[in-house]
């Protein structure tokens, strides 16, 4: 595989190169093909194994085929090690974890990609090219490749790391105004410092250690301060951020080593990740730039409005309520996957379809606590994809409906976003449950959501509050249902 094959005076090959280059065409291929795979609940499953599939194939293809400045990857023993301890490891935590704590580990696993690129970063900046260096005078594009991988892996690595920190509930948000001034300050000496570093001329490698060092504390302290004061609502956009930034620090890498399947995988994660944050945005009806510089609305409590009586509905009302309906609109939210009810949710839908109501569900983009959390929940359940409407198509049909079911949902349906300038959500857009003829809210008490306001929406008149565990609410409902 090392016979140097001459394809012309100035390209030169291996055996070994152009065999890598098929693996990783083939690697590519089936990242792309599992990513389409994963738009749909039917395929995810099977799109999944194939992106695994395509990263085992690149790992294998690079420990034994890479070879960087013409060398082969050496260590091997040591590497497959690491892999079957991160193996072994992943593997257990992710069997182990329960379904309620996907969001934490999905923020863990993204802010570990981080970290992996600001490894690769530390590692290499002591082999920058000195002829490079020496040629150009000053740094080369691939010491600007180390510190952009440093940088944004390192904050890609606080920042999950305080997401998952909120997301568990252990940290709370900090909503100063001067810490938002702090953070931009923060960004601006880091591209100054960049800038600065990559003007030195013909600076030593060993030199710029305890820089490099310097760089990465400053980028650390930037992605724990970056998230600390985000909340509320807009913690689902920047964790499609954040995301992103693992992304595209993998790519990094991908330039350093010139190696092809890192730069597409790491091109592939940091687009898609991009692309779920201007959807996140779109659905919050906010801006990137408003999310990360300005407090989510006024920032503080939601004014406390009159909020008169709770009305509540037993068991036997809201059965019956819902037998004689027409139409039946199922808001699932956050409490739903806390109760682990959305089997019972599907079997109650199906027995109302016996009773020719119609069922459908309204799937509001940031519900839950991590994106397209509701549509995971209720594809394990086998629900139809083709019950599940947006909020926006809920919305246009909620007038024609008779009962809205809300199960454990309470930001994403606080009127307080239309209502109250002073609301921390003003200005989401939420599923207008109001518009239809009655609503029952399933929830265990009077607690708050995510977002830690107040829901006016539980004292309005056409609202029945049903008290109890989610699951326990709906297997009662289920048994009153099917004695009618
Ligand atoms: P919320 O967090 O607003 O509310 C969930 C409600 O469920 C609580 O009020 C709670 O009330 C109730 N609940 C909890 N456990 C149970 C149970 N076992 N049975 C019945 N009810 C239960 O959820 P939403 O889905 O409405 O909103 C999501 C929020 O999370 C938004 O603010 C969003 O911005 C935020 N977020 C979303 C992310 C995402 O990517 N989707 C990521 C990070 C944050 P009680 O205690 O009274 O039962």
């Amino acid at each position: 595989m090392d016979k140097i094959i001459e394809f012309s005076k100035h390209v030169q090959f291996t055996l070994g190169d152009s065999v890598l280059e098929i693996i990783y065409l083939l690697a590519s291929a089936l990242f792309i093909l599992g990513l389409k795979k994963l738009s749909h609940p039917d395929t995810a499953k099977r799109g999944n194994t194939l992106a695994a599939l395509g990263m085992i194939i690149a790992i294998i293809g690079t420990l034994f085929l890479h070879r960087y400045h013409g060398h082969k990857i050496g260590n091997l023993g040591y590497i497959f090690t690491a892999i079957a301890l991160g193996t072994a490891f992943g593997w257990v935590v992710a069997r182990r974890v329960k379904m309620t704590k996907m969001p934490e580990l999905v923020s863990f696993f993204n802010g570990m990609g981080g970290a992996a690129a600001a490894l690769i970063s530390l590692m290499e900046f002591p082999y920058i090219s000195k002829e490079l260096i020496a040629k150009y005078g000053m740094l080369n594009w691939q010491a600007l490749v180390i510190f952009l991988g440093l940088v944004i892996g390192s904050v890609s690595f606080a920042g999950s790391m305080i997401a998952y920190g909120k997301l568990d509930g252990f940290i709370k948000d900090i909503r100063t105004k001067i810490l938002r001034v702090i953070n931009i300050i923060i960004l601006l000496i880091i591209i100054t410092f960049i800038a600065f570093l990559m003007t030195r001329g013909q600076i030593d490698p060993v030199i710029l250690k305890p820089y490099v060092y310097l760089l990465l504390a400053i980028s650390l302290l930037y992605g724990v301060l970056f998230v600390m004061p985000i909340g509320g609502a807009d913690m689902p956009v920047v964790i499609s951020l954040l995301n992103s930034f693992t992304g595209v620090a993998a790519a990094m890498g991908g330039f350093l080593y010139n190696n092809l399947v890192m730069l597409t995988g790491g091109i592939l994660v940091g687009s898609a990740g991009t692309i779920l944050t201007i959807l996140m945005c779109k659905a919050m009806n906010r801006s990137l730039f408003n999310v990360i510089i300005g407090a989510f609305g006024g920032g503080g409590a939601a004014i406390e409005t009159e909020q008169g009586s709770i009305k509540e509905i037993s068991i036997t009302d809201a059965a019956v309520l819902l037998s004689y309906s027409h139409k039946v609109m199922v808001v699932p939210g956050y409490g739903l996957a806390v109760a682990q009810a959305q089997h019972l949710a599907h079997e109650l839908d199906k027995l109302l379809e016996d009773k020719d109501v119609e069922v459908k569900y309204a799937i509001h983009p940031v519900a839950g606590r991590m994106p397209g959390h509701m549509n995971v929940l209720l594809a394990e359940a086998d629900v139809p994809y083709e019950k599940l409407l947006e909020s926006d198509e809920a919305n246009s049909e909620m007038q024609n409906v008779d009962v809205v079911v809300v199960i454990g949902a309470n930001d994403v349906v606080n009127p307080a976003a239309e209502e109250d300038p002073t609301s921390p959500i003003y200005g989401m857009p939420i599923v207008k449950t109001l518009k239809a003829k009655n609503v029952i809210v399933m929830k265990r008490g009077m607690g708050k959501g995510y977002a830690a306001i107040e829901n006016n929406l539980f004292y309005h008149e056409k609202t029945r509050m049903l008290f109890g565990n989610a699951k326990d609410s709906l297997q009662k409902i289920i048994s009153e249902v099917k004695n009618i």
